[in-house]
């Protein structure tokens, strides 16, 4: 049997375990990588860039429906448009191929050994890898968990057949016809609005009274009327029971207690991810869970010495951003650098049609926390870029504190808002009060102007409403 042995061994090249082999490798630390898919993770091969692109398409496409028919206002005519969902895809995977290709390089240019195949823990310092070639054994001083997670399979709808997970959502080669998605959360309505666009009837089914349960209501607002200008029908309180004897079709029940039948070709499962820690050894460290994630304190330390974890197999927020600033963080703490968990927030961006980004506390969240707040609103109906890119609908909002006006979140709905979400960050980690933004010259025209004017508004003189 081979044997390695290394300071550093990472399990998972995901966004958390790449990013923490690349930094440590960079910082000389003698690093091995191993990784069962392919570099990159959930992130870059079958969540956030393939979800991204799909979007992408599917916005073009409806762009060009939309101008297709006799309620474009622009002036501007085309024919109907076709969309070829293959093609769509084809592309897709050539972005994922090259980002691959990307992280390998970075991960040889930092002189981090990468070997291919799934790890097995033998013991806290020791794992077994079954390559093509034969097991490898490697023992490391340091080990760094980062598997990440998988999608939450619901027994009532297991999957195969017509019932799938994002992952088979991202590689349909056909639109499906009618498409139920079951969980109005981050995937559920990224991929069902991206569906409805490219023409299915979607049906999303949420089991608690609102869709995006983590946003309050008024952030939801838009985009809930977007979906129903889309034709999605969201059905809140309701519960999917299972499928129906010929399979063509999901069993619900709804609020008030009526079983329903909802005639699908797919179904979409997207009730959540839960943790790789099952099947692999880990379960035989014995470490101490949060919930069925790995407990971890402000330094990634799992309850074993020796042994970090980073990213979603610790738990929520499960975002790409947060795995790879622990990964980051982890790396230089192995290198002997002196570093915590400091991050005052962890934005989150939901790319739904508008988009919503949030980063710090919300107004309840405050106020949860005993703070008195003031807070400042400003809507995108008084904001000349959005006139001027017909979607005016949503707004920016500013959570300070009342005494000191140290600004302590920043949530906005939006077209293409996703991209405030830098500054909504620089803001909380600098420490800005309302003064710093409102002083802060925003270039016109954006729909960043909006944050300088929900400032104002909270300092009692925004100047456009
Ligand atoms: P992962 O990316 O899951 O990587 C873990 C890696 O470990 C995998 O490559 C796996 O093969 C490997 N592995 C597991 N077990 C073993 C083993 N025993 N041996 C060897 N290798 C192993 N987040 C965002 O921030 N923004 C988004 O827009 C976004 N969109 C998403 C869309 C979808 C459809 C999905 C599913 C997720 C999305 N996410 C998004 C979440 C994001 O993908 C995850 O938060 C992120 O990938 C977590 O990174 P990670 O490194 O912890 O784990
Ligand atoms: P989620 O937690 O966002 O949403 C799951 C939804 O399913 C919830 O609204 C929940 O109430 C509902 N639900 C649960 N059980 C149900 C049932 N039996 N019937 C009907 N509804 C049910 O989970 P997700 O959409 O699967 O995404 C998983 C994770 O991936 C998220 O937590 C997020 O961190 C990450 N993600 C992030 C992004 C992004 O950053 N833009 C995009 C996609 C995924």
């Amino acid at each position: 049997m081979k044997e390695i042995v290394c300071k550093l061994l990472v399990i998972g090249a995901g966004p958390g375990g790449y990013i923490c082999a690349i930094r440590a490798g960079q910082l000389g630390v003698d690093t091995v990588i191993v990784e069962a898919g392919k570099a990159g993770g959930t992130c870059l091969n079958i969540g956030c860039i393939p979800s991204k692109a799909l979007i992408h398409a599917a916005e073009e496409f409806d762009k060009v429906r939309h101008m297709s028919s006799a309620s474009d206002v622009l002036g501007i005519s085309v024919e109907q448009p076709k969309l070829d969902l293959a093609q769509t895809v084809r592309w897709k995977d050539g972005i994922v191929g090259r980002l691959n290709s990307g992280v390998l390089g970075l991960l040889r240019k930092a002189k981090v050994k990468i070997v291919h195949g799934p790890a097995r823990f033998r013991d806290g310092k020791t794992v077994e890898v079954e390559t093509e070639t034969g097991t490898q054994v490697i023992r490391a001083e340091t080990v760094v968990i980062a598997t990440g997670s998988e999608p939450v399979e619901l027994p009532s709808l297991p999957f195969g057949g017509p019932v799938i997970s994002s992952t088979e959502a991202l590689s349909l080669t056909t639109v499906p016809k009618r498409l139920v998605v079951v969980g109005g959360g981050y995937i559920g309505l990224e991929l069902g609005t991206a569906f409805a666009k490219m023409g299915a009837e979607v049906t999303v089914v949420e089991a608690t009274p609102q869709i995006l349960p983590q946003y309050d209501a008024e952030l939801v607002k838009p985009v809930a009327k977007r979906l129903a200008e889309l034709g999605v029908q969201v059905l809140t309180d309701t519960k999917a029971k299972g499928l129906s004897g010929q399979g063509d079709a999901l069993l619900i029940e709804t609020a008030d207690g009526r079983e329903q039948s909802l005639p699908a070709d797919r179904i979409l499962v997207t009730v959540g991810r839960r943790p790789r820690t099952e099947g692999w050894g880990l379960e035989e460290l014995d470490l101490d869970r949060a919930g069925r994630f790995i407990r971890i304190d402000d330094r990634c330390r799992t309850s074993m010495r020796g042994v970090h974890a980073i990213g979603d197999v610790t738990g929520e927020p499960m975002l790409a951003h947060r795995a790879m600033a622990q990964g980051e963080m982890v790396a230089e703490i192995v290198a002997g650098r002196k570093r915590s968990w400091d991050k005052r927030s962890i934005p989150a961006v939901c790319f739904t049609d508008p988009e919503i980004v949030t980063a710090g506390l919300s107004p309840d969240e405050a106020r949860d926390q005993g703070l008195e707040v003031r807070i400042g609103q400003f809507p995108f109906t008084a904001n000349g870029r959005a006139m001027t890119t017909q979607s005016e609908d949503g707004f920016v909002r500013v959570v300070a504190r009342a005494d000191t006006n140290l600004v302590l979140g920043l949530q906005a709905v939006g077209a293409g808002i996703s991209e405030l979400s830098s500054a909504f960050s620089l803001a909380l980690e600098m420490g800005a009060r309302l003064e710093d933004i409102a002083g802060t010259i925003h270039a016109h025209p954006t729909r960043s102007e909006g944050l300088q004017e929900a400032a104002l508004k909270a300092l009692g003189h925004a100047l456009h409403i």
